[in-house]
């Protein structure tokens, strides 16, 4: 397709811009993030999530809505893109730090074959019993090894034994943002070569770019310098090749390579 002038134009740096700033702003051609538009969330959901979403999920979504901690679930869409991302690598042997009701969870078990595994980690039991009987209801609760407490010493006890390096095919890492560093020491040696770990909220409610000085909930500046501190390594880790996504509240996925 021959490129237009307008294309052309806005490529090229102008009015003395330097080349350096251009090459490194993004450009703009027509393609700013979906994301500043709720209408188009909106028709994202209506269109391709909720007319595909399995009744388990829907169900999930909705108990979920009523509980107070609500904000931390998975979106829908983001849970589409998981139970899609799954299939893809045909995944099998897989692990989830961070269940709360479930969401995720049912979307990677929905998502294994009838012989996979999820290695389930939550420090609070109460919120996963909350989903549980639905996960059961879909015939996949037989593919989860919930275990209770924090994830940190089980992934230690992990890596102890070198049976279980470069075992896991995809991990999902959605829980407590001032570990994500830790945790990536210690799955960087059970993820396989080229298996998959999604870093969730990697954009973290936007305060990624927000001035130090900006307005922000108590959480989420707690959290800020450690999500940023984990998007500078992973992008500087030669082990692994990365792809951040819009998705939800951002989400990095990582290839590791070796
Ligand atoms: N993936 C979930 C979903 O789809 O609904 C959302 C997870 S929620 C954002 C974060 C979860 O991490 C909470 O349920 C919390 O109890 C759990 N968590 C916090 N610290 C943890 C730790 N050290 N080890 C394991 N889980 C932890
Ligand atoms: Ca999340």
């Amino acid at each position: 397709m021959a490129t237009t002038t307008t294309e052309a134009t806005k490529a090229s740096p102008t009015n003395g811009e330097d080349k350096q700033s251009q090459n490194l702003r993004h450009q703009e051609v027509g393609h700013k993030s979906l994301l500043q538009s709720d209408d188009l969330y909106q028709y994202i959901l209506e269109t391709s999530v909720y007319p595909r979403e399995p009744e388990s999920m829907k169900e999930l979504r909705e108990v979920t809505a009523k509980h107070p901690w609500n904000i931390m679930t998975t979106s829908a869409d983001e849970g589409q893109f998981l139970n899609m991302l799954i299939k893809l690598v045909n995944a099998k042997n897989t692990m989830e730090i961070g269940v709360y009701t479930g969401y995720s969870l049912l979307a990677t078990a929905l998502a294994l074959p009838e012989d996979g595994k999820i290695l389930a980690m939550d420090v609070n039991r109460e919120n996963y019993e909350l989903g549980l009987p639905i996960i059961e209801k879909a015939g996949v609760a037989h593919k989860i090894d919930f275990r209770e407490g924090p994830a940190l010493p089980v992934l230690d006890q992990l890596v102890a034994d070198e049976k279980n390096h470069g075992t896991y095919d995809f991990i999902f890492v959605d829980a407590d943002k001032d570990n994500y560093i830790n945790y990536h020491k210690r799955l960087i040696d059970l993820v396989k070569v080229g298996g998959v770990i999604g870093y969730d909220n990697t954009l973290w409610n936007g305060s990624v770019v927000a001035p130090p000085d900006a307005p922000m909930r108590k959480y989420v500046r707690y959290y800020r310098d450690f999500v940023l501190e984990l998007n500078k390594a992973l992008a500087a880790d030669p082990r692994i090749e990365i792809c951040m996504l819009p998705v939800g509240d951002g989400i990095t996925i990582c290839r590791r390579i070796s």
